[in-house]
């Protein structure tokens, strides 16, 4: 008989249960026949608990022999300790076994493609992320992606606690560049215009300052088309922040505080607090660059914070020889440097109120005081080569927000991914995000990107052109 679930016991509780009936439900972990005994192993979100069949038993002996990897089960037993020399000191519920009395088989299994009793960094890419659903089920996985939970969780609780406001900003939008690609997305209501997908909440989350909120923060999205790699993946999400009436100090003393809450909550140390500071010019003469690894043993228990703050305000374009922004093109100058980039002097040192936050090497959070002068902002545009009428088109509406009372703001978006990276000892974000992208940048358990339908792109008013491959490998489905 199957059971409601609000009567079973999670495999991690057996031992409050000793000589007692439980009913347990969760997936088949491992089976091993003794001749006259039958084990397998029942695992569940807790953890797992060894089940136990006896040979003269024989219809229950029988139905148990059928058992196999993954299946989805419910049984019922009898909490027993086990005999001296059966236990098993590697899990929390190695003394108990459950004597079964039923077994119910709730779903049969495929073997699976891929093992699930290792770590899995043997297996191709490819074939881990098209059955992610079953990757996810290795321990390491499971371990990892609780971990994220548990990270965002504390992020949450500091930011709450200081009294942010946790508001979501559109996912459909115009360009905010950060220096990537963007992802554009077709409007049907509109042919021929797009939305763009956000390189981060950036312009949102000033505009929510001069709303009037002083304190935001939200887990967000950001969306890049820059190709994926270790630390990079087309989607990253960033524990996005920003506050009014705030300066450099401020900011960074608050993510600093965030990091090591988030970080002690994990059980992990901190290397050095409060956490040094180098300006960029400094980072670059002792590091050789902006991003480095301070920890002497490379504990990986250990995590090395550092800012690296006084960032070049534009960087020069390798391909056009322009001046671009270098963090994105809202960070204002320092003070003393404002009047020499009216007067267009200097430009290329002139240096930006902006900090990244690094830890054992990767960089883990840029973020700015941002400008909130219009004048000063068209300036920035214009050195950047846009035309006022360029700058009006794409940005006219914050410099706008700028004269309805826009207060000073200052903020930073810490990278989740590769925090979570970080404190799970891995070396690549995908170990760390649920449903990733491979290298070749595709989704192969969805099969996307994948071509739409004569009728969506009609309907759309696009047509692909001829010379345009847009079969991909591995999809075998006819073009439209
Ligand atoms: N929007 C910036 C980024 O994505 C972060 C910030 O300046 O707050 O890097």
């Amino acid at each position: 008989m199957i059971m409601k679930s609000s009567n079973r016991t999670y495999t991690k509780d057996i031992p409050k249960h000793e000589n007692r009936q439980v009913t347990l439900m969760g997936w088949v972990d491992a089976r091993r026949d003794h001749g006259k005994l039958l084990f397998f192993d029942v695992r569940d979100r807790t953890g797992a608990a060894q089940a136990v069949c006896m040979a003269k038993e024989k219809e229950l002996y029988a139905k148990a022999n059928e058992l196999r990897p993954e299946w989805v089960i419910q049984v019922a037993g009898v909490v027993q300790k086990r005999p001296d020399g059966m236990k098993n000191p590697d899990i929390p519920t190695g003394d108990w076994e459950v004597s079964v009395t039923e077994l119910v088989v709730l779903s049969e299994a495929k073997t699976s493609p891929i093992p699930l009793d290792s770590d899995g960094r043997n297996i191709e890419e490819e074939m881990r992320f098209k059955f992610r659903y079953l990757d996810l089920r290795r321990k390491r996985m499971t371990q990892n992606i609780r971990l994220r939970h548990k990270v965002t969780s504390l992020a949450r609780e500091y930011l709450n606690k200081q009294d942010f406001v946790e508001i979501e900003t559109p996912l459909l939008t115009k360009t905010s560049p950060e220096g990537a690609r963007d992802f554009l997305v077709p409007s049907r209501k509109y042919p021929g215009n797009f939305f763009a997908l956000p390189q981060s909440p950036q312009q949102y989350k000033q505009l929510l300052m001069i709303a009037g909120f002083e304190r935001y923060y939200q887990i967000a999205r950001a969306l890049r088309d820059e190709d994926p790699r270790g630390d990079r993946q087309y989607e990253h999400t960033q524990i996005d922040m920003e506050i009014s009436f705030a300066d450099e100090q401020d900011v960074r003393a608050i993510a600093e505080e965030m990091m090591i809450y988030v970080t002690e909550g994990c059980g992990k140390k901190v290397l050095q607090k409060p956490f040094p500071v180098f300006t960029h010019e400094e980072a670059m003469k002792k590091f050789g660059m902006d991003k480095f690894d301070m920890r002497q043993d490379k504990d990986p228990d250990t995590l090395a914070f550092a800012w690296v703050v006084d960032f070049p305000l534009f960087n020069k374009d390798d391909e056009t020889g322009r001046l671009t922004f270098a963090h994105n093109p809202f960070s204002a100058p320092k003070p003393e440097h404002v009047e020499k980039l009216l007067k267009g002097e200097d430009l290329e040192h002139l240096r930006a109120q902006q900090y990244d936050l690094v830890c054992n090497g990767y960089e883990l959070a840029s973020g700015g005081v941002r400008i909130s002068n219009p004048s000063v902002q068209r300036k920035v545009f214009e050195i950047m080569g846009l035309t006022p009428e360029q700058t009006e088109e794409r940005f006219g509406h914050l410099i706008e927000a700028y004269s309805y009372g826009a207060p000073p703001h200052a903020g930073i978006a810490p990278g989740l991914d590769r925090l979570v990276m970080i404190l799970a000892g891995e070396t690549s974000i995908a170990e760390v995000i649920a449903f990733p992208k491979t290298g070749q940048a595709r989704d192969p358990l969805m099969n996307a990107p994948s071509p739409a339908t004569k009728d969506q792109l009609d309907e759309l008013g696009i047509m692909i052109m001829q010379n345009v491959n847009i079969k991909m490998e591995n999809d075998n489905r006819p073009v439209p």
